[in-house]
């Protein structure tokens, strides 16, 4: 099989036709149609195997992952997607490698609504590069440099869980059988918030996307609006799913804080705006926690259940740290 047969085969389907698709794969440039006046939110994602998932993981997970991670990105600006560009780089042509990978990469984008408009393939060690556009109308992309004091600090969903069921895959935690199913796949099938992010829009002031840590994330929303945080343990535990306090409240903490690949989003609001968050979560069926706020003061503070400053242990992923 040759690449052009490859890429017939597994990426050029016929897809439904998409609103933000004028010419999609075939040519030497994809054709997108932003609404006019829109404004183009575009962003890349890269995943090297051995380093952001394991050889052995399933094909069709990492293909919903690989988008997923992506979408995130735009969820967390408020943008609508338009089409994605998949960058492949494969050892060798393994079919069924390749039927799962596709599988798993077309679902979500059949249901996020992102088709692949264009990509590049050649042989080399397995490396996925996707590049995600979205639209947003001007002014309202949701900024990291846009937090003010008193704002209210959200997170959506659970977090830590990936981290959990990675800790698992290391042997350092145990779990029976279906709370390590969870777990997984929050870790192998993280959903990307876009229904939120869009209702968000006009409603929140800053948001970002976790996936180095709730720490290491809102830390890069409070460096760009130079402000700082209080946030509360009490109300982190009530982001933890059940099956990751049953590690202890201290490890939950420690996971929802700085454990990274939760692809949730982290977003702050003004006071005023507490019904209007809380009906945009209504409304995309998202659960949404409200566990702190911005302040002047620079710097990152978290309060015990008690309401005693708590060392922060840790920061957020980095990769070259
Ligand atoms: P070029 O000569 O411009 O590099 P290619 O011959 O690599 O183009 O690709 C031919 C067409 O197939 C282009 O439209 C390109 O966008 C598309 N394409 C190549 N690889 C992929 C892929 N992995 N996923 C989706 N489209 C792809
Ligand atoms: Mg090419």
């Amino acid at each position: 099989m040759g690449e052009f047969e490859l890429i017939r085969r597994f990426f050029d389907r016929a897809a439904p036709p998409a609103p933000g698709v004028a010419l999609g794969i075939g040519d030497d440039c994809a054709l997108l149609l932003p609404q006019p006046g829109q404004q183009l939110a575009v962003s890349t994602d890269m995943l090297v195997e051995g380093r952001h998932f394991l050889a052995t993981v399933d094909p069709a997970a990492l293909g919903h992952k690989a988008l997923a991670v992506n979408l995130s990105d735009l969820a967390a600006m408020g943008a609508e997607p338009l089409g994605f560009t998949l960058a492949l780089a494969l050892p060798q042509a393994d079919e069924a490698w390749l039927a799962g990978f596709a599988q798993g990469l077309f679902a979500l984008s059949d249901a996020a609504g992102c088709p692949l408009v264009g990509g590049d393939t050649t042989r080399g060690p397995l490396n996925l590069c996707l590049t995600v556009m979205g639209q947003v109308p001007p002014g309202q992309a949701l900024r990291r440099a846009a937090a003010r004091a008193g704002d209210d600090i959200w997170v959506s969903g659970t977090l830590g869980d990936a981290r959990l069921a990675l800790e698992v895959f290391r042997g350092g935690a145990t779990l029976d059988g279906a709370a390590f199913n969870r777990v997984r796949a929050r870790m192998e099938r993280p959903t990307p918030r876009l229904a939120l992010g869009l209702a968000l829009r006009g409603v929140a002031h800053a948001a970002a996307d976790i996936s180095d840590g709730l720490a290491g994330d809102l830390g890069h929303i409070l460096n760009a609006s130079g402000v700082g945080a209080t946030l509360w343990a009490e109300a982190l535990l009530h982001t933890t799913s059940t099956d990751l306090r049953g590690q202890g409240d201290s490890l939950a903490l420690a996971y929802a804080l700085t454990g990274g690949d939760d692809y949730e989003l982290v977003f702050t609001a003004p006071v005023a705006q507490r019904e209007a968050v809380a009906q945009a979560a209504a409304r995309t069926g998202v659960a949404v926690t409200r566990v702190g706020q911005i302040e002047a003061t620079p710097g990152l503070r978290v309060l015990d259940t008690q309401g005693r400053p708590m060392a922060l242990q840790g920061r957020a992923f980095d990769h070259f740290a």
